[in-house]
C-alpha cells in the first residue's frame, strides 16, 4: 500500500502553521487524518525534536485500531488513544487536531468553558460554550473517555456539533470533517478567548465599557450570510467591463448574460 502523499503533507503544512500562528508550543500537540480504513497521524515528539518542520515521510499510517500499515507504530504520538477513539465514535470525524494554544488555556486552566462572543466563533460554532473536561493525565485511556463524552454530550445536544473542548493546564482537542475544518476551529476558539481575554485586561475598570452581547444573531441572521448581494442600486451610472455607458439595473447570477 501506498502513502496518499498530499494527505501526508497536508498534516505537515498544518503542523507548521499551528505553531507559526502560536497555536500550540514546542512541547506538543498532533495532527491526524481518516482517509476510508486508514489514519494518518504524525510522530510523537514532533515539536521538542523537529520544532514542528516534519517531513511527509514520518507520517505514520495505520488502520482505525492503530494496527501499523506504513511506517513504525511505536513512534506514533503519544496521544493515539483519544484521536482513534474520537475516529471509533463519529463516523463523520474525518480529522483531529491537539494543540496547546495560549488564550484558550487560560479559561480552561481557570475551569471556565469559553463563551462564543466572536462573529466566526457564533457562525461556526454556535450557542455551545467550549467547555472544559476533567484534570486528566495526559494521552491516558481516560482523557480519551473524556474528550468522547464531552463530544458525545454536544452532539445530543446539538445533532452537527462542533466538536471542540479543552483540557486543564494542558490543551485542546479538536474534530473535524477534514483536516481545514478542525484547523479553522483551533484559530476560531483561540482568537474568542484572545477576544475576552483582552477585553477584560483592557476594559473591565472602564465605567464606558460594555461588556455584554447586544445582539444575539440566530441561525436565519447567518444564513443570510450566503446569499447573493447586490451593491449598488438600480438606476446607478457607470462605466461597465466593457468601457460602456451603462445605467445598472438588478442583476440575476443565476441568469446567463447575453455577452
Ligand atoms: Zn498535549
Amino acid at each position: 500500500m501506498k502513502k496518499n502523499k498530499k494527505i501526508a503533507e497536508s498534516i505537515c503544512k498544518v503542523a507548521k502553521l499551528l505553531y507559526e500562528k502560536e497555536l500550540t508550543d514546542l512541547a506538543g500537540g498532533n495532527i491526524s487524518v481518516r482517509d476510508g480504513n486508514l489514519i494518518y497521524i504524525n510522530e510523537v515528539m514532533s515539536g521538542p525534536k523537529y520544532y514542528w518542520s516534519i517531513s511527509p515521510d514520518s507520517i505514520i499510517v495505520t488502520d482505525l485500531c492503530k494496527i501499523p500499515v506504513i511506517g513504525d507504530v511505536n513512534l506514533i504520538t503519544r496521544e493515539a488513544p483519544t484521536h482513534y477513539m474520537i475516529y471509533q465514535n463519529f463516523s463523520d470525524i474525518n480529522a483531529v487536531i491537539h494543540c496547546h494554544p495560549l488564550y484558550p488555556l487560560v479559561f480552561a486552566s481557570a475551569h471556565m468553558n469559553i463563551p462564543n462572543v466572536s462573529e466566526m466563533s457564533r457562525v461556526m460554532i454556535g450557542e455551545q460554550p467550549i467547555e472544559f473536561i476533567e484534570e486528566t493525565v495526559p494521552s491516558s485511556k481516560i482523557q480519551a473517555k473524556r474528550v468522547v463524552e464531552n463530544f458525545k454530550k454536544r452532539r445530543k445536544e446539538k445533532k452537527d456539533a462542533a466538536l471542540i473542548c479543552t483540557v486543564p493546564f494542558h490543551g485542546l482537542f479538536v474534530a473535524g470533517r477534514n483536516l481545514n475544518e478542525a484547523l479553522v476551529y483551533v484559530d476560531i476558539v483561540n482568537n474568542c478567548a484572545k477576544l475576552l481575554i483582552y477585553r477584560k485586561l483592557m476594559f473591565a475598570d472602564n465605567p464606558d465599557s460594555d461588556l455584554s452581547i447586544r445582539k444575539k444573531f440566530t441561525k436565519e441572521d447567518f444564513d443570510t450570510m450566503n446569499d447573493f448581494k447586490e451593491v449598488c442600486e438600480t438606476g446607478y451610472k457607470y462605466i461597465n467591463a466593457f468601457g460602456e455607458e451603462t445605467i445598472y439595473k438588478r442583476y440575476n447570477p443565476n441568469k446567463k448574460s447575453s455577452k
